[in-house]
């Protein structure tokens, strides 16, 4: 069993091209196992070509982060690219679908009157609709989801509860990364049967200390976020796996447990979630 699982890694990131290999090794020899995510197709694609360089402790995530998404009408799946996405999910190497989800957090400003349409308008109908083809290719495929939500939780909210309606049978929902909301939001979330996530942010007020203190330990995992969110801005430029255990230990802190118990917790979450890590 790994020491740690970062569950939410961007290793196809340009800032890695010419080391990547070294940081990989790095949290390796940590015990640190990285989930890469991409964050469009191509970038899928080289999650999932990074995850097979290794044999062990690295896997892929593919998916569509919203703010790739745009104002093109995406209601063809061909214009998604989805049967391609269908198709690189299938590898053994991926363990969930994502980064997909909502952020409203840096719309166009509304063009304003007249009959030209409302850009944000149109740009959260797109995220909305890629969602919806990712939450049921979740279902065929029946892969755990890394939802991104930025401002929008309460639409996120009702979305999965439809969802979650329609969806019997359906035991591993995934994780709601980089978690910005509230306790409230976090119960709802659990009921729906995701964890939550969290970065080394915490530190930096990045955070609601109620929820990081209130989460069930049952519901909690870690991740670098990297290559953002460096734990210290002022020495190191670039985030990278090998530093998740600042995270937990700052997690722990907050939460007033030991870092070992929370790592040992939080690496059982990961790996009861992310199914297909245990192969
Ligand atoms: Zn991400
Ligand atoms: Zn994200």
């Amino acid at each position: 069993m790994p020491k740690l699982v970062d569950t939410h890694a961007h290793l196809d990131a340009s800032i890695y091209e010419r080391d990547l290999d070294i940081v990989v090794r790095r949290a390796l020899q940590e015990g640190i196992w990285i989930v890469t995510v991409g964050t469009d197709y191509a970038s899928s694609r080289r999650a999932v070509e990074i995850a097979r360089r290794y044999p062990e402790g690295v896997f892929a995530a593919v998916g569509l982060h919203p703010l790739r998404v745009g104002t093109r009408d995406m209601a063809d799946d061909k214009l998604l690219d989805l049967e391609k996405f269908q198709e690189l999910a299938s590898d053994p190497k991926v363990v969930a679908l994502g980064d997909v989800g909502l952020d409203y957090h840096d719309l166009p400003a509304p063009v304003g009157r007249g009959d030209r349409p409302d850009l944000a308008e149109r740009i959260r109908t797109n995220q909305k609709k890629v969602l919806s083809r990712f939450l049921e290719l979740s279902r065929e495929l029946r892969l755990p989801l890394l939802l991104h939500c930025r401002e929008a939780h309460q639409e996120m909210l009702e979305i999965l509860e439809t969802w979650d309606r329609t969806s019997r049978g359906f035991d591993s929902r995934g994780i709601v990364h980089h978690f910005s909301g509230t306790w409230k939001e976090a119960r709802r979330y659990f009921n729906l049967d995701f964890l939550i996530s969290f970065t080394g942010l915490v530190a930096h007020g990045g955070y609601r200390l109620d929820v990081i203190r209130k989460t069930p330990p049952n519901r909690l995992v870690v991740e670098s976020e990297c290559p953002h969110l460096t734990p210290n801005p002022w020495s190191i430029r670039r985030n990278e796996p090998s530093y998740l255990g600042h995270a937990v230990e700052r997690l722990a802190t907050a939460r007033g447990v030991k870092p070992d118990e929370l790592a040992v917790q939080t690496t059982k979450n990961a790996l009861r979630t992310l199914r297909k890590l245990n192969r």
